[in-house]
């Protein structure tokens, strides 16, 4: 499993541990120690110090977000190209046939976008 960056400085980070052999403790930490003082929580194991690291809910919501807001920007644009060029269509059953497509694709598009939106909170 790959150690994500910093998600403060988007430095490179690494995983600690207390070597004890009593109770492990393992940690991720920035490397950008002069700056950046992040600090994972301590875990049990190094995987879930990883795990721990890595999680992003945040980013994660936000990346979604954007994502579904660009695929619904794209198939729109992808529609008006359809409308604007009805030339480039062999005959009028074609040309109707993607102009449908390009519809459904713009609604698909925008139930995923107001489905990421959700009710607003991250
Ligand atoms: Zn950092």
């Amino acid at each position: 499993m790959e150690l994500k960056n910093c998600p403060f400085c988007g430095s490179a980070a690494d995983i600690y541990d207390n070597c004890s052999n009593v109770a492990d403790e393992f940690w991720a930490q920035c490397q950008n120690k002069e700056n950046c003082f992040a600090i994972g929580t301590a875990e049990p194991s190094f995987d879930s110090a990883v795990k721990a690291w890595n999680s992003r809910q945040i980013e994660d919501t936000l990346r979604a977000r954007l994502e579904a807001a660009e695929a619904y920007i794209q198939a729109m644009e992808d529609r008006e190209s359809v409308e604007a060029q009805p030339e480039c269509f062999p005959d009028e059953e074609a040309y109707e046939q993607s102009q449908d497509d390009a519809f459904h694709a713009v609604c698909k598009a925008r139930e995923a976008w107001e489905k990421a939106k959700g009710n607003g909170r991250i």
